[in-house]
């Protein structure tokens, strides 16, 4: 393992310290892990795992490797996140390897940034290794290119969520004139809110929106509309999460995608 800022493997902690590996498990579907974060799972002698992660991947553990759950439901905590930071450090104190599993990519509404700055300070070597975030996976997955020439040049990835940490607001005002493709992330629940934001900020109501339930997993659902019609029609779907808001043009593309999948189909068929 490369050591780094002076805290590798043997050192900082003092001899016999362990090491945190904060890695990302991909959008959802198995196969979208990394090699190199399917083989921390299999080297990990503790994997902390959240809600989102594919429990498939879990059978990658090596024998008696410990897993222990740390997810939480929305609006409901499992563990909290100081609890989850005091068993990493307590863990790679006592010489473990520690695996922190998450979904997506760790540093992409993950609070892994949160993990490795309690890694960090302790003296324990930390490394990330970087995940597909959901935004991609399941954009791509639906096939809605997050950018596309001519209609898209620029993405932003907002959290939906009020429960941001109460120290940042999301700039609906500003994000409704700036920015070509919005992807929410934690938005199912005020989507809603943020639609009427967006439109009261000027965003025009028949822009483009979809909904990609549970991305790039063999239950995954997408619903399509427009920004002055998604909530309903979510509401009609009882969509659910996880879910992402994709809200532009380039939700578009997929209607023209399939429907010249279609027109191939029938020519051929
Ligand atoms: N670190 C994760 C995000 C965690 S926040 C990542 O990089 O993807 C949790 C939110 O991510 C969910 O509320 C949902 O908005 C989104 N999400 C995670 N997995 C998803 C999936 N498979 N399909 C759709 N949205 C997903």
């Amino acid at each position: 393992m490369r050591n780094r800022k002076g805290c590798g493997i043997g050192s900082g902690a003092g001899s016999g310290a362990g090491r945190v590996s904060i890695v990302g498990a991909g959008p959802g579907d198995p196969e979208l892990i990394t090699v190199k974060a399917l083989r921390r799972i299999q080297e990990g002698d503790v994997i902390l795992y959240d809600r989102l992660v594919n429990r498939e991947l879990l059978e990658a553990a090596k024998p008696g490797a410990l897993k222990v759950y740390c997810g939480k439901a929305p609006g409901r905590h499992a563990m909290s996140q100081d609890q989850i930071q005091e068993l990493i450090l307590e863990y790679a104190l006592s010489g473990k390897h520690v695996v922190r599993l998450k979904g997506g990519d760790p540093l992409v509404f993950g609070r892994g940034g949160e993990e490795a700055l309690a890694a960090a300070r302790a003296g324990i070597y930390y490394e990330i290794v970087p995940g597909i975030t959901s935004a991609l996976g399941a954009a791509s997955s639906s096939d809605i290119p997050l950018t596309h020439r001519g209609i898209s040049a620029s993405c932003a990835f907002v959290t939906g969520s009020r429960c941001t940490g109460g120290k940042q607001e999301v700039r609906w005002d500003l994000l409704s004139g700036a920015v070509d493709t919005l992807v929410i992330y934690m938005g199912v629940g005020e989507l809603a809110g943020i639609c009427q934001s967006l439109l009261h900020h000027g965003k025009p109501g028949d822009t483009p929106a979809a909904i990609i339930e549970r991305g790039t997993t063999s239950r995954q659902r997408i619903l399509t509309g427009r920004l002055d019609n998604i909530d309903k029609l979510a509401a009609a779907m009882q969509a659910e999460n996880p879910a992402l808001i994709v809200i532009g043009e380039v939700v578009n593309v997929r209607a023209q995608l399939l429907q010249l999948q279609d027109e191939r189909y029938h020519q051929t068929s």
